[in-house]
C-alpha cells in the first residue's frame, strides 16, 4: 500500500501558496512498482503555473528514477527508435548555432546517450552526461565511447562547470525545482547557455494521446512558454532563444513542445512575473477532452466487468494504473498483466501477476491493449512475434 504523508508544495515558480484544483489523477498501486498514489494538478493563484500538488518528495523521485528507469531501451540494448534519433539530430543542430566546438558541454538527463553521441559525431570534442540509470551509462559508453556520470542534478556533487547544460524532458519530472534550478546555476560557467526542452501544457489538447495521460506518474510540472520563462529568469538566466514545434514521438504521437536556450546572467535572478493564463486555459480544454474521450472507454470497459470473462491486461504503467482507478477496470476478472519492461517482472497488482509477454501462449483469454501510443505495436507483437491468437480488444 502507499504509506507516505505528501506534502502540499507552494508554487515551484513564484513561491505562492495560493492555488486552484483542476483535476483529481489517481493511481493503483502495484508491489514493486507503485509510489505515487496519485496527486491534484492545480494551478498557481501568484502566477499562473500549472503542477502536481501532495507528491512525494524529490529523493523519493531519485530513487525511482534509479531503480525503474523507463529510459534504458534494454530490448534494443539501449538504442533509441529511430523517430527518437531523429528528433536529437534536430536539437545538435539548433545547439551548434549556439556554442563552439571546443566548449565543455553537460547533458542532464542523458539516457543511453544518443543526442551527446550526435554532438560527438558533428566535433563538438567535451561531451559529458549525466543520468540516474547505471545501465544508461554503461550504454552511453558503449554505444557512443561518451562518459555519463550517474545520478541526479539534486544528488550530483561534481564542482565543475559546464558552458553549456542541455536538460530535454528533464523539468518536468523534478519536484524540487527551486534546488535543482539553482544547482544548474552553479554548474554554468560565467556567460555559459542552457537548452531546455519541455512539453508545452498549453497545448496538450492538440495532442493525439491517452485521456490524461499527461498527467502521468512522472510528469509533476506542466509548462508553458511563459511558465518557462519565469522560472528561468528568477534563477538567472535571459532567454536568447526559443521555439514551439509538434515534436514526432515514438508509437505515432506528436508532442507540442517548447525549445529554448537561456544564458547565465551576471545579475542573477529577478522576482517579477509574468502571469500565465495559458496555462489553466490549455489545462481546463485537455482535461474536457479528455473527459469525452473516458466516457467512450468506459463503454468497453463495462460489459467486461457485467460479463466476469477472464481477461488478460497488457500494458503496466500510467495507462493502466489511471484506468483501474477511473473506470470499473479494477472489478473486471484480470487473470494476468502483461508488460515487456523486465523491471516490472517481480510486481503484482492484488495478487494478480505482472507477466513477461512470452507467457501470452499459457492464456487463452481475450487481451485488454491498455496504450493509445503502443497500440498499433502491441498488436504487432502479439501475432507477428508472439504467433498467438488470442481475441484483442482495443480501446482506440
Ligand atoms: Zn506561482
Amino acid at each position: 500500500m502507499f504509506t507516505e504523508k505528501f506534502r502540499q508544495r507552494c508554487c515551484p515558480i513564484c513561491n505562492s501558496a495560493e492555488r486552484k484544483k483542476l483535476y483529481r489523477q489517481s493511481f493503483a498501486y502495484f508491489s514493486n512498482i507503485g509510489f505515487l498514489e496519485g496527486y491534484d494538478v492545480v494551478i498557481c493563484g501568484g502566477c499562473g503555473f500549472g503542477y502536481a500538488d501532495l507528491i512525494p518528495e524529490q529523493s523519493e523521485f531519485d530513487l525511482y528514477y534509479q531503480k525503474l528507469s523507463k529510459y534504458e531501451h534494454r530490448d534494443a540494448d539501449g538504442s533509441e527508435s529511430p523517430i527518437d534519433s531523429r528528433r536529437f539530430i534536430d536539437v545538435a543542430d539548433l545547439i551548434a548555432h549556439f556554442t563552439e566546438k571546443n566548449t565543455r558541454i553537460l547533458e542532464i538527463g542523458c539516457a543511453t546517450g544518443t543526442l551527446l553521441g550526435v554532438l560527438k559525431r558533428n566535433g563538438f570534442r567535451h561531451v559529458q552526461g549525466l543520468d540516474p540509470s547505471a545501465y544508461c551509462a554503461e550504454a552511453a559508453r558503449r554505444l557512443f565511447g561518451v562518459e555519463v556520470m550517474v545520478g541526479t542534478i539534486s544528488t550530483m556533487t561534481t564542482a565543475a562547470t559546464f558552458d553549456f547544460i542541455i536538460l530535454i524532458g528533464v523539468l518536468e519530472h523534478i519536484a524540487d525545482l527551486d534546488q535543482a534550478l539553482a544547482k544548474l546555476y552553479k554548474l554554468t560557467s560565467d556567460g555559459g547557455s542552457v537548452y531546455i526542452e519541455v512539453p508545452d501544457a498549453a497545448g496538450f489538447s492538440c495532442c493525439p494521446d491517452a485521456p490524461f495521460q499527461q498527467f502521468s506518474t512522472e510528469h509533476i510540472n506542466y509548462f508553458s512558454v511563459h511558465a518557462l520563462s519565469n522560472l528561468m529568469r528568477r534563477h538567472g538566466f535571459e532567454l536568447q532563444y526559443r521555439e514551439q514545434k509538434m515534436k514526432p514521438q515514438t508509437g505515432m504521437q506528436f508532442m507540442p513542445t517548447v525549445g529554448a536556450v537561456y544564458r547565465k546572467s551576471c545579475y542573477g535572478g529577478d522576482d517579477c512575473f509574468n502571469y500565465d493564463a495559458e496555462t489553466e486555459a490549455g489545462l481546463t480544454l485537455y482535461i474536457q477532452r479528455s473527459k469525452l474521450i473516458d466516457k467512450g472507454i468506459h463503454r468497453e470497459i463495462d460489459p467486461l466487468v457485467d460479463g466476469q470473462e477472464p481477461i488478460i491486461v497488457w500494458g503496466v504503467g500510467t495507462h493502466t494504473f489511471r484506468l483501474l482507478k477511473a473506470c470499473r477496470l479494477g472489478e473486471a476478472n484480470i487473470m494476468a498483466f502483461i508488460d515487456s519492461n523486465p523491471m516490472y517482472a517481480t510486481a503484482e497488482y492484488q495478487g494478480i501477476p505482472v507477466l513477461q509477454p512470452c507467457r501470452l501462449q499459457d492464456y487463452p483469454y481475450r487481451v485488454l491493449i491498455s496504450s493509445r501510443v503502443y497500440q498499433n505495436e502491441i498488436v504487432s507483437q502479439i501475432r507477428d512475434r508472439l504467433k498467438c491468437e488470442n481475441e484483442l480488444i482495443l480501446l482506440y
